[in-house]
């Protein structure tokens, strides 16, 4: 196996390796536990004397496929495999903080990843300040002498706003933080944190990476050191494994990561397009339009555009609604990166558990919608947006 593979050939066979029986397709290892031949072989791997598996909840064999297979892809040494992307969100957070840490995040998160950091954390004694990330500013005067840890997603949910990956490594770098990026929206081929200078990468695979609608799914990536320092005691005896069955599935789904993304950016980019230019949308914002207010940092940190478009409608919730139930392909759904398009309106679903002021501040108006683009032919999704759209008032 190569390191210097493209993605799409990494996605094929990196970390693959075959039982006795040379099977082409990987294998799935339903096992909870492993034997040994003899009573020394159990001691000498409990020891850590011999390579080996020793309980599927610290690690085997599928899910050391997956975990190299996205070592390969992200550029980085080592991984852990989790049940969901909450799970790897939470381990790659609490696993190296204790009480008396400070965290500074973006405000514009994910909902449940905000509630770990804005209310989960302060159980436990770690403070939180968040910070509007589109300004390195904020975040340095965030800075206090106990912040251990920088945390963000870009481009963001649901109005893809874009931080500056590089500046806030810069930052952290400066007083020993570690940057935890979680890199969804962006997916593993348009953009790598680790290069930028982040620390530590996360993902929820049950979107791009599964991307047919299938399981949950999670990874946490970062160096050999921190993993061995922080996650690899905390995941051992908190639990939060993978299935291997899940670990299958997410194998073979990312074996078509870079044809369906491709696929699916192709598609947002024309739905972007179609919509800007009609009388009911007030606005569209889409990483890969000239008019992104962040377009600078979009063209510095990403290859790609992006899977998802946000836009507004001028005639508020009712012509968001309107729209929704009139359109035939999109279906309504809070998830994203699958085969089939989805579509969302954050204000009534998502983020309905924030307060006015709190969605104010992301931008998330009662016309706003988040649009994720499938597979399907972007011709056909662009004639049933334009149809749809006549249900809509200008
Ligand atoms: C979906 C998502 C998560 C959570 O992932 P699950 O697999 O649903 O637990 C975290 N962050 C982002 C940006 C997401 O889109």
């Amino acid at each position: 196996m190569s390191k210097n593979w493209r993605p799409a050939t990494q996605l094929v066979h990196g970390g693959t390796t075959r039982s006795q029986h040379g099977e082409t397709s990987e294998a799935i290892f339903l096992t909870q536990g492993f034997v040994y031949e003899t009573s020394e072989a159990a001691e000498a791997r409990f020891k850590g004397e011999t390579e080996g598996f020793i309980y599927a909840r610290y690690g085997s064999p599928t899910n050391d496929m997956f975990e190299k297979r996205m070592c390969m892809l992200e550029g980085a040494e080592d991984a852990r495999a989790t049940a969901s992307g909450m799970a790897a969100v939470a381990a790659a957070i609490l696993c190296q903080l204790k009480a008396g840490d400070h965290i500074v995040a973006a405000r514009a998160l994910f909902g449940s990843c905000r509630w770990v950091v804005e209310t989960l954390a302060p159980k436990y004694g770690i403070e939180c300040t968040l910070v509007d990330g589109r300004d390195l500013a904020n975040w340095e005067k965030a800075i206090q002498k106990n912040t251990k840890v920088f945390f963000l997603e870009s481009p963001t949910n649901p109005t893809l706003e874009v931080i500056d990956i590089a500046g806030v490594s810069k930052l952290a770098n400066q007083i020993g933080a570690k940057v935890v990026v979680d890199n969804v929206f962006a997916t593993p081929l348009f953009q790598k944190p680790l290069e930028l200078g982040a620390h530590i990468v996360v993902y929820s695979a049950t979107k791009h990476i599964d991307g047919q609608g299938r399981c949950l799914g999670g990874v946490v990536l970062s160096d050999k050191d921190w993993i061995n320092e922080h996650l690899h005691d905390y995941f051992r005896h908190t639990g939060p494994a993978m299935s291997p069955f899940n670990a299958w599935t997410l194998l073979k789904g990312i074996e078509t990561l870079p044809l369906r993304v491709k696929q699916q950016t192709e598609n947002a980019r024309r739905v972007a397009d179609f919509l800007a230019e009609q009388p009911q949308v007030a606005k569209v914002i889409y990483p890969g339009r000239k008019d992104h207010p962040q377009a600078d940092i979009i063209a510095k940190q990403m290859t790609g555009g992006s899977t998802l478009v946000a836009f507004e409608l001028k005639g508020g919730k009712d012509a968001a609604f309107a729209l929704q139930n009139a359109l035939q392909i999109a279906r309504i759904s809070n998830n994203l990166g699958d085969s089939k398009s989805l579509i969302t309106h954050p204000a009534t679903t998502t983020h309905k558990n924030l307060t006015d002021e709190a969605r104010d501040e992301l931008g998330i108006s009662a016309g706003t919608v988040r649009f994720s683009a499938g597979i399907e032919d972007s011709d056909d999704i662009v004639e049933d947006f334009a149809r749809a759209l006549k249900a809509v008032k200008a």
